[in-house]
């Protein structure tokens, strides 16, 4: 039996993600691999080794082309809050970072993969951290969490720590992916239809993506850290505020005339098709605006 990680409450079989168990917490609706799964090491520290990828005139170019995106989050946190310090949690390369010290904002980003976070420093110049507890607790107006809770193993641990960065009256901004996108959940239900097969396609793997969340999962995570739910709602790949079109989620924008055909259907074209479910929750991801409340 396995608990939810985000309630503690009793869980059920969900099917089989990538080879391995999902359980559905009854209460949340969140989706997890079991305790032991989830503790296995990460499969994705390799990222951002490739030396042609991190070089500095290819890094600033991506940075570039994603600048328009992250200046349109940068304008929807500053509709929200006042003070402009940010806290990226697993900010990555930096972009988002860069983009925000360029429109005012104080930044600090913490990243625990050493590729990125020289990346980061060296070529952007942002001050990061490895060190979680030598951030000063309350010091910051947002706190961001973007691709970041579906890698946790310990959720709640997790979110508490990341929220004690945050001062009171501050915002939490998350984006995960979301289990029930229109596009998987077709697949799986004709599959299972045709086969009677318990497989699910899902984004989640061990190793990688080990938890699986909708609006509701990752609301409740939230306001069981005690954080109130502002808005909660699903985009897709075309969104130009979250997820521009071909953008691979790491660093840039491809171009539609880099893929092949069977990539182009087999991969983006579930992506945009997704579009279709973003008001009914079927969207490809999730995002949540969360409030610490004043004391
Ligand atoms: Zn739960």
């Amino acid at each position: 039996m396995e608990n939810c990680p985000t309630c503690a409450k009793a869980s059920l079989e969900k099917g089989v993600v990538n080879g391995e168990v999902v359980f559905v917490c009854p209460h949340c609706t969140l989706w997890f691999y079991s305790s032991e799964v989830r503790g296995r090491l990460p499969s994705d520290e390799d990222w951002y080794t490739d030396p042609v990828s991190v070089a500095p005139q290819y890094i600033r170019s991506c940075l570039e082309t994603m600048r328009p995106t992250f200046q349109r989050q940068i304008t929807e946190l500053n509709n929200l809050v006042e003070e402009r310090q940010v806290l990226d949690v697993g900010c990555g390369l930096g972009f988002f970072l860069s983009v925000a010290a360029s429109e005012g904002w104080e930044t600090k980003g913490f990243e625990k993969n050493i590729h990125a976070a020289n990346v980061a420093q060296d070529i952007l110049n942002i001050s990061i951290t490895n060190e979680f507890n030598k951030i000063l607790d309350e010091s910051f107006s947002v706190v961001r969490l973007s691709h970041i809770l579906e890698h946790v193993s310990n959720p709640l641990d997790f979110l508490s720590s990341a929220i004690s960065k945050l001062r009171p009256g501050g915002i939490s901004i998350s984006i995960v992916p979301n289990v029930n996108s229109f596009s998987y959940s077709a697949i799986t239900l004709i599959r299972n239809l045709a086969t009677k097969s318990n497989r699910i396609t899902a984004p989640m793997s061990p190793g990688h993506h080990i938890l699986g969340f909708n609006r509701l999962s990752l609301s409740k995570l939230y306001e069981a850290v005690s954080m109130q739910p502002l808005k909660v709602f699903n985009i897709s790949m075309g969104s130009q505020t979250f997820y521009p079109f071909f953008y691979d989620g790491l660093m840039t924008r491809q171009k539609i005339t880099d893929f092949n055909l069977k990539t182009l259907l087999k991969y983006w074209l579930p992506l945009f098709l997704d579009n279709v479910g973003n008001g009914f929750g079927g969207g490809q991801w999730v995002v949540g605006y969360f409030k610490k409340p004043l004391k």
